[in-house]
């Protein structure tokens, strides 16, 4: 058996790529990097890597994480700044005893001390949006948070060996310094190939406080499903968050067991996400809550074509 799913279309192009190394005999680990590191690289996935939306002071500062299910291991890095593919710090900090999450100048210098390339990622694209959204957020009072995703993949090989990685550049007009769920180990990702993996996207500040990603794959050890442990976290979460705190952001997951079952859900209305197993063709999902349940179905061929149109149309500035 082999698997791997994402969130989000963005996805597609590099989770295709690495079902392909996976059903040959790839290893997890690397498969879910590559397939990070095909969306940080496009330019124009806006929410990820070179091309990512900036911080309030117009600067683009991306987590990102990686996490082998074998080892328990992990590295993190967030608000990490001008790095070409923050995912592949993540995974050397892996790598190390100590110090597995790194942030702000410690993170960059540690990336530049072991070769990691630099690059300028923030785009002139990024900052027709950017200057775009401080008009909106005075002239209409618009939240300047709206618009995010983050790229979370979990991938499983052919000898029973899983791996998640995350990368993102937070959400839009964070302050400076603000670091989300993606680089927090629980939270926007976790994984143990004895049991499986999970990742999530939404708000940060809200998934944390359900430890997201570990609450799944603790259910799934408890012996649900992904499907049931994915809805039962969401909606329960959700819930807990309307009572207590009054209100609850997007919150949206993918998750995989290590017979290669998976999961996802989601209380926003169209989270889209990409799935390739031994046994299910690589498949673009659109997942919706019915209640306190997510339906999901396969993305049609106009579906695939707004997404192409709306990821190249102008900025109206
Ligand atoms: N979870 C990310 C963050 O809060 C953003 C997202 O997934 O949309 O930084």
């Amino acid at each position: 058996m082999w698997g791997i799913i994402a969130t989000w279309r963005m996805a597609l192009e590099g989770v295709s790529e690495s079902a392909s190394a996976l059903a040959g005999g790839s290893a997890a680990t690397a498969s879910v990097v590559d397939a990070v590191v095909a969306v940080e690289d496009f330019p124009l996935y806006k929410s990820v890597g070179y091309g990512g939306l900036p911080t309030e002071n117009g600067e683009v500062e991306l987590d990102a994480a990686w996490m082998d299910g074998d080892t328990l291991a992990f590295g993190a890095v967030g608000n990490l700044v001008d790095i070409a593919n923050p995912v592949k710090v993540a995974q050397a900090l892996g790598r190390q005893r100590y110090n597995s999450l790194l942030v702000g100048q410690g993170a960059r210098e540690w990336a530049l001390s072991q070769g990691f390339a630099e690059k300028k990622m923030l785009t002139e694209r990024a900052m027709q949006h950017y200057r775009k959204r401080c008009r909106e957020t005075l002239d209409k009072g618009l939240s300047p948070y709206d618009g995010h995703d983050t790229v979370g993949v979990i991938a499983l090989d052919q000898r029973g060996s899983m791996s998640v990685a995350t990368s993102t550049s937070g959400l839009f007009m964070k302050k400076r310094g603000r670091v989300g769920d993606s680089p927090i180990i629980g939270s926007g990702f976790y994984c143990d190939s004895q049991i499986g993996a999970a990742t999530a996207t939404g708000v940060g500040e809200d998934l944390m406080k359900g430890c997201t990603s570990y609450e799944i794959v603790r259910r799934m050890e408890q012996g649900m499903t992904p499907q049931q442990a994915a809805d039962s976290v969401v909606y329960e979460l959700e819930d807990k968050l309307m009572s207590r705190f009054g209100r609850a952001g997007d919150l949206s997951v993918v998750c995989m067991n290590r017979k290669g079952e998976f999961g996802a859900a989601t209380n926003i209305k169209t989270f889209s996400f990409v799935v390739a197993t031994a046994s299910q063709p690589l498949t673009v999902f659109r997942a919706e809550r019915v209640k306190e349940k997510t339906h999901y179905q396969p993305v049609d061929d106009a579906w695939m074509q707004a997404y192409a149109d709306r990821i190249r149309a102008p900025i109206e500035e």
